[in-house]
């Protein structure tokens, strides 16, 4: 029966970059992933710099695909008040970046390829049996492995399987459509997110247009994908305004369904778990896989050097405790940013403006909020 040091279930942009980070340290590494291929996923991801830098260190920055989000410009509709957001309020070249989830997918993908770290594709994990002494893992076609360290990103898909691991969900009753659309006008670096009392709709540039976020309930979300091209870019400047310029084109669109989901607990013997296994959260701020991805640097930090039992359970409640904060932060930021934008009754219109003004005034606050944007919240 094969034994590895770690096993990650998931090869997803977090088990990835996790298996690339921990691998130069000598560890015996496998991932396990469901997928026959690349899942080629459409989305646009907005990264943080500190999501570069830590992509950089695996080797796998997918530079040529990637734009910088030098401004964002936050409004409402039906509303008072406007915020920018700059990059130079966090001192720093650009803001973020956007990435195609298809690009950063196979950079990571190669870079593990040219490190050789197995990844067994077209296996998912089916059942896990955890013993002090190791995680047993069964995978579909009957192979079996044992793991000193099981680390699960895989989405969510096998934490409850797991004794004692539950999830809180909660479904926004919402779905992302989400396509390339252009505009008349070029972007220059700035991303929009504009809030409605029907969701948030989001721009982030992406090369010479604009990927669209837009926040509907399900039916809305079917109807707008089904609507002609034409139709589709009346109703989205209808929506948005003209503060991007005059829409003119739109892609194939996609839709996603929007729920955040939260885990009991991040650890469990011989187990840690990741990424949106970890806490599935709304888009509206770009925070999932950044967060995500400090999971995956957070874990590694704690795994540098072989010679330990990685499973060990002073290093997995070390990482429970090194991500309790961030993690929890970028969770209720982003709730909250839907809640106060879509429910008058949370906050007034007019409570909204006066935020969003405030915030444009005050170096400061705007300084803050970019940084935390960027790194997150700092460990305790
Ligand atoms: C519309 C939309 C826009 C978004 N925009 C942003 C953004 O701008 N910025 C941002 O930071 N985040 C964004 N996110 C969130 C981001 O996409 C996720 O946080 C990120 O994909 C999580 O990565 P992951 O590796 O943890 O999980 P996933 O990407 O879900 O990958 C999980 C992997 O596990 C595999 N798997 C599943 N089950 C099994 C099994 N049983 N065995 C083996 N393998 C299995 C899957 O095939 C998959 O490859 C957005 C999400 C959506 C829906």
């Amino acid at each position: 029966m094969p034994r590895v040091d770690i096993a990650i279930v998931g090869a997803g942009p977090v088990g990835a970059a996790l298996a690339a980070l921990v691998a130069p340290a000598g560890y015996r590494v496998t991932v396990i992933e469901a997928r026959t291929g690349r899942s080629g996923d459409a989305r646009t991801l907005a990264l943080s710099q500190s999501s570069r830098d830590l992509l950089e260190t695996c080797g796998a920055w997918p530079a040529a695909g990637a734009t910088p989000i030098t401004e964002i410009h936050v409004s409402q509709k039906g509303g008072p008040g406007r915020t920018l957001l700059r990059a130079s309020d966090a001192g720093l070249p650009a803001l973020g970046y956007t990435v195609s989830y298809a690009d950063v997918e196979r950079v990571l993908e190669e870079r593990l390829g040219a490190m050789g770290v197995e990844v067994a594709y077209g296996t998912p994990c089916e059942t896990i049996d955890l013993a002090q002494e190791a995680a047993r893992l069964r995978l579909a076609g009957g192979d079996v492995i044992d793991a000193s360290l099981l680390v699960l990103a895989d989405g969510g898909a096998n934490a409850r399987r797991i004794p004692g691991i539950a999830y809180s969900e909660k479904d926004y009753g919402q779905v992302a459509v989400t396509g390339p659309v252009r505009t008349d006008r070029p972007h220059g670096g700035r991303a929009y997110e504009r809030f409605t009392n029907q969701g948030p709709l989001a721009l982030l540039p992406v090369g010479d247009r604009f990927a669209l976020v837009w926040a509907a309930t399900p039916a809305e979300g079917d109807r707008l994908k089904a609507l002609p091209e034409a139709q589709f870019l009346a109703e989205l400047q209808a929506r948005f305004g003209d503060r991007a310029g005059r829409f003119v084109s739109a892609g194939p669109r996609a839709s996603f369904p929007l729920r955040l989901r939260t885990i009991n607990s991040t650890i469990a013997l011989r187990t840690a778990i990741v990424g949106n296994a970890a806490q599935a959260m709304h888009p509206i701020a770009g925070q999932g896989l950044n967060v995500g991805l400090r999971d995956a640097r957070a874990l590694a930090r704690l795994l540098a050097g072989p010679g330990n039992d990685p499973g060990a359970f002073a290093t997995l409640e070390a990482f429970r405790a090194a991500r309790a904060r961030d993690a929890g932060r970028g969770v209720a930021f982003t709730d909250f940013l839907v809640g106060a934008f879509a429910d008058d009754r949370l906050v007034p219109t007019w409570g909204r403006g006066v935020a969003l003004t405030a915030l444009d005034l005050f170096a400061p606050a705007r300084r803050l909020l970019a940084t935390r944007m960027i790194h997150g919240a700092p460990s305790p």
